[in-house]
């Protein structure tokens, strides 16, 4: 059996990731030669993109590079040193870091326990802090439970992507400071959206990031994950029951041996050189455009975004700033996932969420114009017209003209 060429169409990609990519980076992605994982140009790239990440990431970390793949592998080996029967605090407040928690209760749980449920493990020795959806991990909740479970490790997500929330980063690193705590967080949704540098953050040991999401290099490339040095002599000591994801073996491609970069990398696995084409020219853009810049952006745009939702009645309850998370005017509530699939069937790429309650959720990825936003607006406000929404277009041209303000006016 022999399927037709397979073909992909052209969508809105107004989602929570993945966002567009940038037409430099899939040129860099089909321009790059065919050159092995040991070839001069391919480690040189490597070594660059280690740089930049660096900075990307404003850190001095050493331990700071690419994990092949998505997201969750950076995730994966940022949680490789954790092991069974170590306590663990983990808050959640949606679908992903529910995911990172389950991972956690996975890498934690104990061999009776993983055998007792091996796809949903219930480790004693972590403690799950649930907190509501449409809510953030705050500093009250931060600081109680970590001072009542006194774990060796503590886990939160910066953005809660599930549920369009930012959690209290500052809060959950002088916490994990003060208490001596390893702190891991989950910064898929955060990395070249938000204006943050980890180093800023001492009380955080681990983090991880995706290709996808705010560094806008989809093409199966590098999930960025950084690492202090106080996180690698931990793994130095209990290692991790993984190859692949062992961050200091990881390490040693992108040229970072024993605490030091060197001059080259050695063999953990084949990288491609087309990926690292890519990653390394979206690294650029990310440098050349700022951080400061992207996200003061970024902020503007979900301010207008937001903006024209209320005004067609919708009630947003996120405080991200690269995804709206709204509830559909009173006339439609109930509705959501319908209003989601008409707008999905006619390429306009928005999402629902993934977990209770059902909600709808609109991201502006790499679509940082006012064209992109304006579009967005006007096909949202067709459909909700299309399922009976009524709303007056005079308050939402008010809020689209706020895109003409400069971004300082914000
Ligand atoms: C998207 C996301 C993930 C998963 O990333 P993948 O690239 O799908 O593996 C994990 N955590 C958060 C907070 C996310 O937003």
């Amino acid at each position: 059996m022999m399927y037709e060429k397979l073909a992909i169409p052209n969508t809105l990609a107004a989602g929570p990731g993945p966002g567009n990519t940038d037409p430099r980076v899939l040129e860099q992605f089909a321009k790059a030669g065919i050159a092995d994982h040991m070839q001069p140009d391919v480690l040189r790239g490597m070594k660059e993109c280690k740089v930049m990440l660096r900075e990307v990431w404003g850190t001095t970390n050493v331990y700071t590079f690419g994990v092949a793949g998505t997201g969750w592998s950076g995730l994966d080996a940022m949680i490789s040193a954790v092991k069974p029967g170590d306590k663990v605090v983990a808050f959640v407040n949606g679908t992903f870091s529910g995911i990172d928690a389950l991972s956690l209760r996975m890498k934690a749980a104990t061999e009776e326990e993983l055998g007792a449920n091996p796809l949903d493990p219930d480790a004693k020795s972590v403690k799950i802090i649930n907190v509501p959806h449409g809510q953030s991990v705050n500093k009250e909740t931060i600081e109680s439970c970590i001072n009542d479970h006194q774990p060796k490790w503590a886990f939160m997500a910066h953005y809660e992507t599930g549920s369009g929330r930012v959690n209290d980063l500052r809060a959950f690193s002088d916490t994990c400071e003060k208490y001596g705590v390893l702190g891991l967080v989950d910064a898929v949704s955060s990395l070249g959206v938000g204006d943050f540098r980890i180093d800023d953050y001492p009380g955080v040991v681990a983090w991880a990031s995706c290709p996808q999401k705010g560094i806008c290099c989809l093409p199966l490339t590098y999930a960025p994950v950084s690492f202090s040095d106080k996180y690698i002599d931990v793994l130095k000591t209990g290692g991790a029951r993984s190859f692949v994801h062992n961050p200091i073996l990881e390490a040693r491609h992108w040229a970072i041996i024993d605490g030091s970069d060197v001059d080259k990398g050695s063999y953990h696995r084949t990288h491609s050189a087309y990926a690292v084409a890519a990653f390394h020219e979206a690294l650029r853009l990310t440098l050349q455009e700022g951080i400061s810049n992207r996200a003061a952006k970024y902020a503007k745009f979900e301010k207008v975004l937001s903006g024209a939702f209320r005004a067609m009645g919708c009630d947003v309850t996120s405080n991200m700033t690269s995804l709206v998370v709204l509830n559909l005017p009173k006339n439609l509530s109930g509705r959501e996932m319908e209003f989601v699939q008409h707008c999905r069937s006619d390429n306009f790429g928005i999402w629902p969420t993934l977990s209770e309650p059902v909600q709808i959720r609109v991201g502006i990825l790499n679509l940082l114009n006012d064209k992109a936003i304006s579009e967005i607006i006007e096909r949202f406000g067709i459909a909700l017209k299309e399922l009976g929404g009524q709303f007056d277009d005079n308050l939402v041209s008010l809020e689209i003209d706020r895109l003409s303000r400069p971004i300082a006016a914000e």
